[in-house]
């Protein structure tokens, strides 16, 4: 059984539990964090800590952990649940008022509620579905203008990736105004020639902090990046396409609505740059 957090304590995961009042459950008021843990140490600990910071700031919550503190937890977690390759979900909701009312509790009096736990995920790096690639569809990106802060509002994400499981593919890109925003739980970007494409920072995608590196480290490698919009027809004219996520790493895109980009399997660029990012950040954990 799980070790999990929950507010301070370390609990058996069939011991911790949260009021039925918690705005997290009652109106998805909360934010939450997913970093990878390979060989046992945390990849890219301080992008996460950093767009925690800003996902609470955002919503006039204050993070009731410092980073030290955080990167405590994500370790004793780590270590009591033996996890070398997985996930450690983190997330902090408004807490629990106890009733439920649309104002926001005084921070005073209501504390936020704080939930850790692992994920374990033996051959997370070596995942064979990086060697096949993804076939994605496009689905109407109907979320709301915030998607910039990473609350715990995943429920049209959830369905996008149903519809594309009917569909008979493994995952969605979402479009809005004629051009792909992100995937439902991932970074797009398409690839020409020597050229990396992906949509620029706003408040319309997730400032995914995989993206951050996996660009940085194109860059080094002298490819070019493209920061701008592009459509769904760009992309299946496309020679590769992928996505990129903490989890996922850098995952090829081999199939977009049915049309085969280039052979149908993995090109160059994307598993190129998959192996560069798990040396690289292999490299900076902790
Ligand atoms: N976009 C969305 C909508 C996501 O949910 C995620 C992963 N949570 C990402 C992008 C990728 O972000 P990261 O690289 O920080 O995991």
């Amino acid at each position: 059984m799980r070790t999990v957090y929950l507010n301070g304590e370390y609990l058996p995961e069939t011991e911790a539990r949260v009021s039925i009042f918690d705005r997290g459950f009652l109106m998805a008021d909360g934010v939450y964090e997913v970093t990878s843990v390979l060989d046992g140490k945390l990849i890219d600990f301080d992008g996460h800590a950093a767009r925690l910071q800003r996902s609470l700031g955002e919503l006039d919550m204050t993070n009731p952990l410092t980073r030290d503190e955080l990167l405590a937890i994500h370790r004793e977690l780590v270590s009591r649940n033996g996890i070398d390759e997985g996930m450690i979900y983190l997330q902090i909701t408004r807490g629990a008022p106890g009733d439920r009312d649309f104002v926001f509790p005084d921070p005073d009096e209501t504390k936020p509620t704080v939930v850790l736990f692992t994920q374990n995920k033996p051959g997370l790096a070596n995942n064979p579905v990086a060697k096949q690639g993804l076939k994605i569809i496009s689905v109407n990106d109907i979320r709301w203008g915030r998607r910039d802060i990473k609350t715990v509002q995943l429920l049209y994400p959830s369905m996008g990736k149903m519809m594309a499981r009917k569909a008979g593919a493994d995952d969605a890109w979402m479009v809005e105004d004629g051009y792909v925003t992100e995937g439902t739980s991932n970074n797009a970007y398409i690839v020409k020639g020597n050229k990396i494409i992906t949509r620029a920072l706003s408040n319309n995608i997730l400032h995914g902090i995989t993206r951050a590196a996996v660009l940085r480290f194109a860059r080094e490698a002298q490819m070019d990046v493209e920061e701008r919009n592009f459509t769904i027809e760009e992309a299946r004219d496309a020679d590769e396409a992928f996505v990129t996520s903490a989890s996922a790493f850098v995952m090829p895109v081999v199939e977009i609505d049915g049309t085969k980009l280039g052979d149908g399997t993995p090109g160059k660029v994307a598993p190129r740059l998959r192996e560069i990012y798990l040396d690289e950040s292999l490299k900076t954990a902790i």
